[in-house]
């Protein structure tokens, strides 16, 4: 099976909640949406990427190790459309199982596999064998304009509740804009709020992300990220003051730009 990669490449993660650390990205070429206001436009068709097999991309993962790899992240377009790919992949990155990435010398270090996702296709992400951290978009309604489909927000909350049956580690990602409305996070954080509390209902032994457990809303993260360049947000800061609260009444809230904008790096 060969799927469609726009590149492989060594950077720092430059959002969400593993922000900082250095990974491996493999971007996949493809995306079942069309954001507004996508930065990676040319992975949303299939026609972007060159096609490569499955040990073509683990030697390249493979070539890419550094001292100091934390984490493959699987990101896009939507990486999830190849999620039978992926889980070959790993299977042959990791060894029988374990957490283990084989260097050029076959001595072995930790490697952790994280998926960037839009969230929309919660039947693929519960297919993935292995997963240490999603990063799940929360799309909004004005960032799809010409294509949006309530399905898409009711997917989302199906991919979460997947995730927290399954008792793994995610947060959501919401990208913000300075027209972005506060009745519209509003409804969100209560959505997010209600079916976080309907698992804590049936069980309360869940704690995938290991946050306070005396506050079962805490427990998994709604990262509000505003959107690039930071410039647009000049004499508007104030916005995300609002955002962060009218989210934070229902869930756990962090704001966190982009930093490899910052840096100028991939
Ligand atoms: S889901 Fe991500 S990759 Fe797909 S169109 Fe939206 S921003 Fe771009």
């Amino acid at each position: 099976m060969k799927v469609p990669i726009v590149e492989i490449f060594s950077s720092f993660q430059g959002e969400g909640l593993w922000i900082g650390r250095r990974q491996i990205f493999v971007r996949f070429a493809g995306c079942n949406l069309s954001c507004d206001y996508c930065d990676i436009a040319s992975s949303q068709s299939t026609d972007s990427g060159i096609l490569m097999s499955v040990d073509e991309v683990v030697e390249k993962i493979k070539g890419l190790k550094t001292s100091d790899l934390h984490s493959i992240s699987f990101t896009g377009g939507e990486p999830l459309l190849y999620a039978e790919f992926i889980n070959e992949m790993v299977n042959k990155l990791t060894d029988a199982g374990t957490d283990k990435i084989y260097n050029t010398k076959s001595n072995k270090i930790d490697v952790k596999i994280m998926i960037e996702t839009n969230g929309t296709l919660p039947d693929l992400l519960a297919n993935i064998d292995k997963i240490d951290c999603v990063s799940l978009d929360i799309k909004l309604k004005e960032q799809i304009s010409q294509n949006w489909k309530d399905e898409i927000f009711e997917n989302e909350l199906m991919s979460i509740k997947s995730l927290i049956k399954l008792k793994k580690r995610f947060y959501c990602k919401l990208v913000v804009f300075p027209s972005t409305e506060l009745a519209t996070l509003e409804k969100i954080g209560k959505e997010l709020s209600n079916v976080f509390n309907l698992y804590n209902t049936i069980d309360k032994d869940i704690n995938i992300n290991n946050y306070n457990k005396n506050n079962h809303n805490t427990r998994i993260p709604i990262v509000i990220q505003p959107v690039s360049p930071v410039d647009q947000w000049k004499n508007q800061s104030n916005l995300l003051f609002k955002f962060s609260e009218t989210i934070g009444q229902y869930v756990e809230v962090l704001t966190i730009p982009q930093i490899h904008r910052f840096l100028n790096i991939e």
